[in-house]
């Protein structure tokens, strides 16, 4: 952390990035350690490739968030937040490669420890978590903005206070961003409360596509593209809908395969799908997705692949942990 902190203090320029697709936890941390750099008069661009889901829009200086990047801005530094490897970021990928000083801030056990210097705790409940140590470290006084993006981070990533990377931290820190102003229930009603009636209807044939196999044990969820248009959504929304798969009773593993945007089509019908997966905790999902070439959480992991519906399902069942 020292050196970290070091580094930052020496740098002009840093750019900051998260994962696409991202969560409260890669929005989360990117605005408060941009707005923390802001603090100590360090110029921050903050970078994300996707669109923003509309549930976290509510964020303090959301707009600050950019979905491009120039290649030729000479940064000293980057700072990649909440990925366990570099690919996560997207196109930008190439473009970090170059930046002489890469900083990997992270709580995935599957984190490949890319870059040259790393804040990498798979106990953190969150990404959001270190960054806040990061914060305390360098005394940097957390503002109402910083602690709504620290706040998001960890309620979103740990379910609610739900699920099994909930520690004392998530508590002491949420307890202490509440101190500094930030309410509760203004957050519960962007995140939970305020969902477009197209997602619900998303929901509706989400779980209509549910289908239980291997005993009991596995339970698929699917989302196509279809499913996008018919019901007015974006991907985004698609946030949390696994977790009604994987709490039907007697199931160790969810999956969910969502078909992806690009429109790009293989052979013999193939297209690019993301498959996420959440167990009960006694199946390492992270362990299953780092087979086929993506990462995670134990129990909340994902990978994608180019492959059809139907071959993706049987490769899942023939899963030996579910066999
Ligand atoms: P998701 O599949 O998007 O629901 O993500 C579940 C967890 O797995 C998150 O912590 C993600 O950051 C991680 N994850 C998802 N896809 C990948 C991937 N392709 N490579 C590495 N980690 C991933
Ligand atoms: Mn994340
Ligand atoms: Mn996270």
């Amino acid at each position: 952390m020292k050196q970290i902190i070091q580094q930052l203090k020496n740098s002009r320029s840093v750019l900051i990035a998260s994962h696409i697709n991202p969560d409260g936890d890669a929005l989360g941390s990117l605005l408060a350690l941009g707005l923390a750099m802001e603090a100590l008069d360090i110029k921050a661009t903050l970078y994300n490739e996707s669109d923003i889901p509309a549930v976290y829009r509510f964020l303090p200086e959301i707009d600050r968030i950019q979905n491009q990047i120039s290649r030729v801005h000479a940064y000293e530094t980057a700072i990649i937040l909440d990925c366990s490897n570099l690919d996560r970021i997207g196109r930008a990928t190439d473009i970090v490669t170059q930046i002489p000083m890469v900083i990997n801030i992270d709580h995935h056990t599957t984190n490949t420890r890319f870059g040259e210097r790393h804040l990498i705790d798979n106990k953190a409940c969150a990404t959001v978590e270190l960054v806040f140590r990061l914060l305390k470290e360098m005394a940097i006084p957390i503002s109402t903005a910083m602690a709504t993006s620290i706040y998001t981070g960890i309620v979103t990533d740990t379910g609610s206070f739900r699920f099994s990377n909930t520690n004392a931290s998530a508590f002491a820190i949420c307890n202490e961003m509440v101190q500094l102003g930030v309410k509760p229930i203004h957050i519960a009603q962007h995140l939970y409360g305020s969902y477009s009636l197209g997602r619900i209807k998303l929901l509706n044939q989400a779980l209509e596509s549910i289908e239980i196999s291997n005993n009991g044990s596995l339970s698929l969820m699917t989302l196509t593209q279809k499913m996008l248009k018919e019901t007015g959504t974006q991907p985004g929304d698609a946030e949390g809908l696994i977790h009604y798969a994987r709490r039907i009773e007697d199931v160790k593993m969810a999956a969910l395969i969502q078909e992806q945007a690009n429109g790009r089509k293989y052979n013999a019908g193939e297209k690019n799908y993301h498959v996420s997966l959440r167990s009960d905790g006694s199946i390492d999902v992270a362990a299953i997705a780092s087979t086929f070439g993506g990462g995670g959480h134990p129990s909340a992991a994902g990978f994608s692949i180019e492959s059809t519906i139907k071959k993706i399902k049987e490769t899942i069942k023939a899963i030996p942990e579910l066999n």
